[in-house]
């Protein structure tokens, strides 16, 4: 790290103490940075990384709700609005147990580089609870997602601070969240959130975008190098939202995804995960990927290490720091050439030098999966012009965006001396636009 900023990153862990991901995150684009403040001294003499490193505001309330018994349950919510040097702060909410203030401030501060990157005017944050969805019934969820919003309302806004999904959160929660806003407020807001379904203000393409642009992302980071997808060897980790439409889009495009998984373990079908089944047991019967290998009479792995099996692209879609150094020394060791991050810091530092080592081309999150937060960059431009765009049109505009981000993170990284290295070239040009928001902005 540049020695003028290993007091920023040491004041940020002293600063956040346990907060292992968000030192995690923080880590990784403050050695990138090294670069930046030896051509541009400004940056370190306006404190412009140190401002970036705290979060303009921070809330954490209480989410009391009643569950099937009648019981009285208690959630902790969170909402880290870490920038909004270029637009209103934009990022989604998570329900999942592992969430706390640490994961919520590693996604955020992701966010707002990955934001940056769309080169869509929106600014970085994040939100979620430690409410687990799982087991859940629609009653019991309903409640929750009432009880959130009937807090959170106060902080969000068109103008001001506009949520999506995430792990957990899908169209059902985000309806349940918008419905209990719309009467609050008494606004039809429809900017207020995005990932909303088509008949109320939602984009087409925006329940497809992050898993279809990081196939885009991955298909171009394959051409460079005068390859594609097609005919490629592909495992995916996960069966969400993120993975089956990477799923889906690398099928379209030519390749074979052998195996997908869920926290219970993964499936292997050599001819190729059926895609449509996969969403009918996912999304229709909230189903488990042990209940899709049944069905196909493929087999399931119950844990077990996905990456153990051979491939030619990596795409963890799952959750942070899944794919460790063995499971990088794996990949490896079958021949994979690209590994591309569909979920949000999926690889830990360990992997991702391990895999550099050796060759294999690496696109970090912030840039691969950065098609969800543009396409509900391009959902907000609907409902402010109270209009809705076809799903080939919105899919091109999807489809130029990730081109763009490829293009801009090579064309970064070779102006900062890291030729084809795509996580230095995401860290720099996500964070020059920003600080150069912050500066014209005085001192914020
Ligand atoms: P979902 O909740 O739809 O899906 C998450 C999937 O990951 C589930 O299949 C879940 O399985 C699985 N999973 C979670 N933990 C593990 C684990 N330890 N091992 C194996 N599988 C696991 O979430 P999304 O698809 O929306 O999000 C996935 C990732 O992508 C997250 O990191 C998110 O931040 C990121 N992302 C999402 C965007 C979006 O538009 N939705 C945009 C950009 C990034 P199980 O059901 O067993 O928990």
């Amino acid at each position: 790290m540049h020695p003028a900023l290993v007091p920023v990153f040491d004041d940020l862990v002293a600063r956040n103490p346990g907060e292992v991901e968000f030192h995690q995150a923080a880590r990784e684009v403050l050695e990138s940075l090294g670069p930046v403040v030896s051509k541009h001294p400004e940056y370190a003499d306006a404190e412009v990384i140190r401002r970036l490193c705290e979060p303009e505001r921070q809330v954490i309330f209480r989410v009391p709700w009643t569950d099937d018994a009648g019981r009285v349950q208690i959630n902790r919510g969170f909402r880290v609005e870490f920038n909004s040097a270029l637009g209103p702060y934009k990022g989604g909410l998570r329900f999942h147990p592992s969430v706390y203030l640490g994961i919520v401030k590693f996604l955020g501060f992701e966010q707002i580089f990955k934001n940056s990157l769309t080169g869509l005017p929106i600014g970085g944050g994040k939100g979620g609870s430690d409410f687990d969805p799982k087991g859940r019934s629609a009653g019991e969820v309903m409640r929750f997602c009432q009880s959130f919003m009937t807090e959170l309302y106060r902080h969000i806004g068109e103008h001001t601070d506009v949520p999506a999904g995430d792990t957990g959160v899908g169209q059902r929660e985000i309806g349940y969240m918008f419905g209990q806003y719309k009467r609050i407020t008494n606004r039809y807001e429809s900017g207020t959130f995005t990932g909303k379904g088509l008949s109320w203000g939602g984009s087409r393409v925006r329940t497809e975008a992050t898993g279809y642009g990081l196939a885009y992302f991955a298909e171009r980071v394959l051409s460079a190098s005068g390859t594609g997808l097609d005919g490629r060897r592909v495992v995916v980790s996960g069966s969400g939202n993120v993975a089956i439409h990477a799923i889906e889009k690398v099928h379209q495009l030519g390749g074979r995804v052998v195996a997908c998984s869920d926290s219970d373990g993964f499936v292997v079908e050599e001819s190729g995960i059926d895609v449509d089944l996969l969403k009918e047991i996912k999304n229709g019967r909230r189903g488990r990927i042990v209940d899709y290998a049944e069905e196909r009479g493929a087999p399931f792995t119950p844990g077990g290490d996905i990456w153990s099996l051979p491939c030619d692209v990596a795409l963890p879609c799952a959750t942070q720091n899944e794919l460790g150094v063995d499971g990088a020394a794996a990949l490896i060791r079958g021949g994979c050439v690209l590994v591309a991050e569909g979920a949000n810091m999926p690889t830990s530092p360990d992997a991702i030098r391990a895999l550099r080592q050796a060759g294999v081309a690496f696109a970090p999150g912030k840039a691969a999966n950065a098609g969800g937060v543009a396409t509900s960059a391009l959902e907000m431009q609907q409902n402010a012009s109270r209009d809705s765009w076809g799903f080939e049109h919105t899919e091109e505009r999807l489809a130029e965006i990730m081109a763009s981000i490829h293009d801009r993170c090579l064309e970064t990284a070779d102006e900062y001396g890291s030729p084809g290295d795509y996580t230095a070239g995401a860290n720099i040009a996500g964070f020059t636009k920003v600080a150069d928001a912050m500066l014209a902005l005085g001192v914020v």
